[in-house]
């Protein structure tokens, strides 16, 4: 058991790259949830517990769409944004 697990996870999803394709709804449907064939609407501070479902999902996007971290593990990249 590590602590890693119970910290609580950052989910953002850049929505002019997401292509509504669905394929984190699947994966994760208690975080993603299409509506309509468009808007997608997602939980950004899902629980620890989802963890793996989460994971799953951004490696299942299509597009690359979804980014996860651990707020405690990201403290020392401060500024850096993905591909800013
Ligand atoms: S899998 Fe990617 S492209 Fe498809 S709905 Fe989810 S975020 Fe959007």
């Amino acid at each position: 058991m590590t602590t890693e697990t119970r910290k609580p996870l950052q989910v953002m999803v850049d929505l002019n790259r997401c292509q509504g394709y669905a394929q984190c709804c699947f994966l994760a449907p208690e975080v993603f949830e299409l509506h309509g064939q468009e808007a997608l609407w997602y939980d950004p501070a899902p629980e620890p517990a989802q963890r793996d479902r989460v994971r799953a999902a951004a490696a299942a996007c299509p597009v690359q769409a979804i980014r996860v971290a651990s707020p405690h593990a990201t403290s020392r990249r401060n500024g850096a944004g993905p591909d800013a």
